[in-house]
């Protein structure tokens, strides 16, 4: 079998698929000012059909896992359907999500019965202020009574993900609110480093800081690295006997992050990205049409892995063609 490798020796079993490039939330580093239609750009967001034919020729390349994602997925009334089809007709083991949870307390039950096999929730902070402050949106409560929901329902594999802001959300008092949670919950909770993006840039200056402030805690705190598993995300995480979730820390800053990548991104309206902050990005949606085009489409994922570069070039100010997350999926 042809699978998906490039010219670093690096494999690609997982892909980051945006079904959606709308959004609810006005993160400060993503959206602050909410979801704008791209005038420039009129394409419609690729559909459940499209979407079915990209995952099996992906499931022929030997890609394992599929993380849908945006904007925020759960916004598309057919989400459910994307999942259920992924699952039936695909081939791909296992298909996640990424979301902002702001509707998981209605469609708990939904995503347990869809098969969905992991979710990773965005919950900047357990203050509901300061949560408020962050997204815009004062529904911290309503997030966190989804969660419980997934968990009555027995849903495995819950994560939260925090961005890392300086003076906001990175203090003792965070860290340890958030050890709290996770001694008693059965969830990994990691904290995301600042990205700059093309529109983020005065945030970026103000607001980015080290995860080392984090890591420094939980030295202190004797939490105890684990090495990297096998399906291993670029999350570096932390156990600690007595809590029933691990702590992580996703630092793209850090030296040879990009060594451990596995993963390629298509947008929401079908161009393949071969990096978060790369310049090269070509649309492989004509060759989603048609049952017949697999073997096409293939090719033309595979070829396209020439292109990929070593390393996302950040520390030097890349930040490819990006405008902000929302486009493909942070
Ligand atoms: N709307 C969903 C959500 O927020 O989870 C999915 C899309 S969002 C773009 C995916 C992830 O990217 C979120 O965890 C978000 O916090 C993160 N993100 C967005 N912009 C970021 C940035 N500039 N730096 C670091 N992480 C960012
Ligand atoms: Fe929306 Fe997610 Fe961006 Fe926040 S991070 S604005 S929830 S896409």
């Amino acid at each position: 079998m042809n699978i998906l490798k490039d010219n670093f020796g690096r494999k690609f079993p997982y892909i980051r698929l945006s079904i959606s490039d709308v959004c609810n939330f006005k993160c400060g580093y993503c959206l602050p000012d909410g979801y704008r239609i791209d005038k420039s750009d009129n394409r419609k967001f690729i559909s459940k059909e499209e979407i079915s034919r990209l995952a099996k020729a992906l499931s022929e390349l030997g890609v394992s896992k599929i993380r849908l994602t945006g904007g925020e997925p759960t916004i598309r009334k057919d989400f459910i359907d994307i999942i259920k089809d992924i699952k039936k007709n695909s081939g791909i083991k296992k298909t996640v999500i990424t979301t902002n949870g702001y509707k998981l307390n209605k469609i708990a039950k939904d995503i347990k019965n869809s098969g969905l096999d992991g979710i990773n929730i965005s919950i900047d902070s357990l203050n509901s202020n300061t949560f408020k402050q962050i997204t815009g949106h004062d529904r911290l409560d309503e997030i966190l009574d989804g969660i419980k929901e997934l968990q009555k329902l027995n849903f495995k594999d819950i994560k939260i993900n925090a961005v890392l802001i300086k003076g906001v959300n990175d203090t003792e008092k965070d860290f340890k609110e958030w050890s709290n949670f996770i001694k008693q919950n059965e969830i990994d909770f990691r904290y995301i480093e600042l990205m700059q993006t093309g529109d983020n840039l005065e945030y970026f200056k103000k607001f980015h800081i080290s995860a080392d402030k984090f890591i420094e805690f939980l030295n202190k705190e004797k939490w105890i690295i684990q090495t990297f598993g096998k399906d291993a995300g670029p999350s570096k995480n932390f156990i600690k006997p007595g809590f029933k979730g691990k702590f992580g820390v996703i630092a793209p800053y850090s030296k040879d992050f990009c060594k451990s990548c596995n993963r390629l991104r298509i947008t929401a309206k079908g161009d393949l990205r071969l990096c978060l902050f790369g310049n090269t990005g070509i649309s492989i949606r004509h060759l989603m049409q048609k049952d017949e085009q697999l073997e096409e489409l293939k090719d033309l994922i595979l070829k396209q892995l020439n292109y990929k570069k070593e390393s996302h070039y950040l520390e030097i100010g890349e930040t490819g063609l990006n405008k902000n997350l929302s486009t493909i999926g942070g």
